[in-house]
This record gives structure tokens, sequence and C-alpha cells, in this order.
């Protein structure tokens, strides 16, 4: 079979429209939700996300704000940066871009950004809040692999693989696909015979990092398969899946580039307008 297409940029847009007119919902009643992003540091590639973030807050309607400071920065200064944005009114969402320079923990900058403001979802209380069912601001790139599951049908009563346990994907996705009723394995670089056990799962996330994991072989008949990763091979940005023969023996699958990213941008400005929304006691 030839599997459908999950075009993470076509979804991405349709969902971006839903949320300019949810923007604009909020400006008629006088508010203006607005992204802060902060970047320490003139890295070329975690400038041009950055400047991808805020561009793509500004096309919705948002307003977005980019934070440069200096790569020698003291982590005190950086932190009380954060906290004066935490007590900014004006701002609705902070994102701190990663890798941070040396002399900063990353920890720290982590559980110093006001949870009601942390759109990313990665400070301790809202990764602990998520686990206990609270409202909460899900991680981006599990939520942006919950919307396109949504394109194949319910997960329900599915078996699901997921490789990867870090905390930005692999677990929560793992707890995302629990919470709708799928059965979940949570496999990682130690799980024995990995790909051969792969034939047995309805739906494969793949969050490893690691080109060429996954073959068409290893996939069973019309599953669900999920490409999370996104490792540079040659200038060209690979996932861990061979796309080519894969879609031939799946019956939805992502590529890459065009699937799980644009989700992920896009899941950031529907955290943000969340975040606008909840601070003005709206649900
Ligand atoms: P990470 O923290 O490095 O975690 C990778 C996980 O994969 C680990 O749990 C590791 O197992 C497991 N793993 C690595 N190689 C493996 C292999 N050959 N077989 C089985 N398991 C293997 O990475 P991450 O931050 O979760 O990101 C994972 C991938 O997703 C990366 O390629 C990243 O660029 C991509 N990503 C994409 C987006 C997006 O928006 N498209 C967003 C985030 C991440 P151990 O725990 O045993 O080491």
């Amino acid at each position: 079979m030839t599997a459908e297409l999950l075009n993470g940029k076509e979804i991405a847009k349709d969902y971006r429209a839903g949320l300019a007119a949810g923007v604009e919902e909020l400006k008629e009643k006088g508010i203006t939700p607005n992204l802060t992003v902060v970047i320490a540091g003139n890295d070329g590639a975690s400038l041009s996300y950055v400047r991808s973030k805020n561009r793509a807050a500004e096309k919705i309607g948002m307003a977005s704000d980019i934070v440069q400071l200096d790569e020698n920065i003291s982590e005190q200064t950086l932190l009380d940066k954060i906290r004066a944005l935490n007590n900014d009114d004006a701002v609705s969402g902070i994102l701190v871009q990663v890798p941070l320079p040396e002399q900063i923990s990353e920890e720290k900058v982590l559980e110093t950004i006001a949870p009601h403001k942390d759109v990313d979802g990665f400070s301790p209380v809202n990764i602990g809040r998520m686990y206990t069912g609270q409202r909460t601001f899900i991680p981006c790139t599990p939520l942006g692999i919950m919307e396109l599951l949504k394109h194949t049908g319910a997960v329900e009563g599915k078996d699901a693989a997921v490789i990867g346990r870090s905390q930005i994907v692999g677990q929560p996705v793992a707890k995302l696909l629990t919470d709708q009723n799928a059965t979940v394995t949570l496999m990682h670089s130690r799980t024995r015979e990995l790909t051969a056990k792969l034939a047995d799962f309805d739906v494969i996330v793949s969050a490893a990092g690691a080109p060429g994991l996954i073959k068409a072989e290893h996939i069973k008949d019309g599953a669900i398969v999920i490409d999370v990763g996104n490792t540079m091979v040659d200038d060209k940005l690979q996932g861990d899946v061979d796309f080519d023969a894969a879609k031939e023996k799946a019956g939805w699958i992502t590529p890459v580039p065009g699937g799980v990213g644009p989700m992920t941008i896009t899941m950031v400005l529907n955290n943000t307008l969340l975040a606008a929304k909840w601070h003005n006691g709206m649900e």
C-alpha cells in the first residue's frame, strides 16, 4: 500500500488559521498575546530558529519580542531578566532558547520562568501538572504529534511504540498516548531487538535521532509512522525512518522535513494564546 502523507506544513497552516482567529478575538477585547523569546549569544542556527518563532507569532497577529543577551552574561543577570519578564503584564509566554552558554544552568532557568508563562511546558511545575492531569502547557513537539495523530483517527486501543525516552519528546508522547487509551511501549537504546519488535505495532513514534533506524521491513502493513528524528547528514535533514521505502508499507507517514517540525512551532503559538486567555480568566 502507499501511505497517506501526514503533511505537517498543511496541517500546521490550517491550525494557525484557527489560532489567528483566536488572537483576533482577544484583540477585540483589548488583549494582545505576546511571545517573548530570550537568547543568550549569537549562534547562527539558534538565532534563525528564534527569528522563525518570532515571525510565526507576528504572522498570526501576536506581538513578539526577541531579547538577545550577550553570550558572557552572568547566570544571575539572566535569571533577573526572566523575573522581570515574569512580572511584565504585556508578556504572555516566555521561551528561552537552548543551548545556553555553559555558565548558565538550564535547570535554574526552567525553575525561574513563571509556570503560567512557560509555554514550552518544560518547567518542573508544569511537567508535574501534566503527569497529574492538571491544566498546563503540554510540551510543544508532543502536542504537535498528538495533533497529527488526530488526522489518522482515534488511537484508542491501538498498540503504540515510542522510541526515545527524553523528557521533551519520548516520555510526554508516551503519557499523552496512554491518556488517549493506546497501549504504549517505550523503547530506547537499551531495548533488545527493537526493530524486530516494531512489526507488532499499529503506531510508531520515533524520536531517536538515528537516521536509517527504521526500514520498511520493520513496519506492520498499514501502521501509522511518525518520524520525529531530525539529524543533519551531509547538509540534509534526515529522520529515523527510511521514508521512500516505508511509505509503501505504512498507512500514514510523516515526511522529514515538513512533518513534525512545523507542528512544533504551531504549538508554541497555541500555548501562547492559551497563556493569554488563562491569564485573563478565560478558558
Ligand atoms: P535525546 O534527548 O538525545 O533522546 C534520544 C532518545 O532516543 C534517547 O532516549 C535514546 O536512548 C534513544 N535512542 C537514541 N538512539 C537510539 C537507537 N539507535 N535505538 C533506540 N533508541 C535510541 O533526543 P530528543 O531531544 O528526544 O530528540 C530526538 C530526536 O527528535 C532528535 O533527532 C531531535 O532533533 C528530534 N526533535 C525534533 C523536533 C521537531 O520539532 N521536529 C523537536 C524535538 C526533537 P537512551 O535514553 O537509552 O540514550
